[in-house]
Parts: structure tokens; C-alpha cells; sequence
């Protein structure tokens, strides 16, 4: 064991973001099962479990409520790179963590997105209101294993801002899915070349 202190983020592991859901990525609900069996058995390594859910306003009913445009206008089709279909409503079941994923063992609950685009759970908030990096930093963490979904979304978003916030990352193996293949590759070139370690 090194003495180096590691965290376990789970990225947006939702009903929305797996098969079924409003935005849902193929293999997302064998990823949320296979993180739980992670969980299982590696629990006892990590200082903190963090796990992250998109978390945005309802669009309303005359669907205004964009989230500061990152939800497609009322009458314009999502573009699926910064616009998007309505997805992990607040309110409603698809911001739920996939069943598929046991939480017992998480430590913390990251909310991002409340009325804006989110994607990395850096830019999200405890129930306390605390900055993911400063529940890292507090804990003594100096190694980040990046998890969840999706790949060339907010994994690789979430990845490369632990990165900036000068945590040693790894993108764990398995357990992640990608929307796309091809994005998902180039997200885990660019995840390798800022310094995380696949
Ligand atoms: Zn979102």
C-alpha cells in the first residue's frame, strides 16, 4: 500500500445516461454494475467516495427553463455537442442514480448543473455546498481514479479538471461507457496526454 491517499469518483451514473434513458449510452448499465462491484471490493482503499449527478432545473411548460442553454430551445433540435435533449431533472426520476449502482459505500453526493451545463463533478457540490476539490483536498487525497459515464463527456471533463487541480488521475478500465466511439477515443487520448494514466 502507498501511503498516498486515493479517491473514487463516480461520474453521472443516472437513469438518463443509461439504456432507457432520455440520453442514454449503451453499456451504461453493465458500467454501473461492474462500479458497484468495484466498490465492493475496493472500498476500504479510498479516503473519499465521490459520486457525481447531473442535476438540472425542469424545462418548464412552455420550455424556456434551458439551464443556460444547455438544454435545446423550445422548437430547435439538440446538436448533441452543447445542446441536448431535456435530461436529469431535479425532479424527476431520471436524475436518479442507476439501480445498478450501490451508493451505500459513498462518502459524498456531487450535485452539478443547477441551471447551467455542467459536465465535470469538479464543478458540482456536496450537500454541504463544498467544492469537490476542496472535500478532496481536506481529506488528505492526492490520487483521483476517474469512473462513469459518459467517456467523452463528463468523465473526460471530470478527469482532466482533476488533473488541473493537481491530483494524479487514473481512468479505471471497464468502468466507464462513451456515447460515442470515436469521441470516446479521442477523449481518452486527450485524458492520456494531460496526464492520466489508462
Ligand atoms: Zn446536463
Amino acid at each position: 500500500m502507498s501511503h498516498d491517499k486515493r479517491a473514487l469518483v463516480i461520474v453521472d451514473v443516472q437513469n438518463d445516461f443509461v439504456e432507457g434513458g432520455s440520453l442514454g449510452v449503451a453499456g451504461g448499465r453493465d458500467v454501473a454494475t461492474r462500479i458497484s462491484q468495484h466498490v465492493a471490493a475496493h472500498a476500504g482503499d479510498y479516503a473519499v467516495i465521490a459520486a457525481s449527478r447531473d442535476w438540472h432545473h425542469a424545462p418548464g411548460p412552455d420550455g424556456h427553463e434551458t439551464n443556460g442553454g444547455h438544454f435545446a430551445a423550445p422548437g430547435e433540435d439538440p446538436d448533441f455537442v452543447t445542446t441536448w435533449p431535456v435530461h436529469c431533472v431535479s425532479s424527476e426520476g431520471g436524475s436518479d442514480y442507476a439501480p445498478e449502482l450501490v451508493t451505500d459505500a459513498v462518502t459524498h453526493h456531487v450535485r452539478k448543473g443547477m441551471g447551467v451545463p455542467a459536465y465535470s463533478a469538479f464543478e458540482g457540490v456536496t450537500d454541504d455546498g463544498a467544492a469537490l476539490a476542496d472535500v478532496l483536498r481536506a481529506a488528505g487525497v492526492t490520487e483521483v481514479d476517474v469512473t462513469g459515464i459518459a467517456t467523452d463527456y463528463c468523465v473526460r471533463a471530470t478527469a482532466l479538471d482533476a488533473r488541473k487541480e493537481g491530483f494524479a488521475v487514473r481512468l479505471l478500465d471497464g468502468l466507464h461507457a462513451g456515447v460515442a466511439p470515436e469521441t470516446s477515443t479521442a477523449a481518452v487520448a486527450e485524458m492520456r496526454a494531460a496526464g492520466v494514466t489508462v
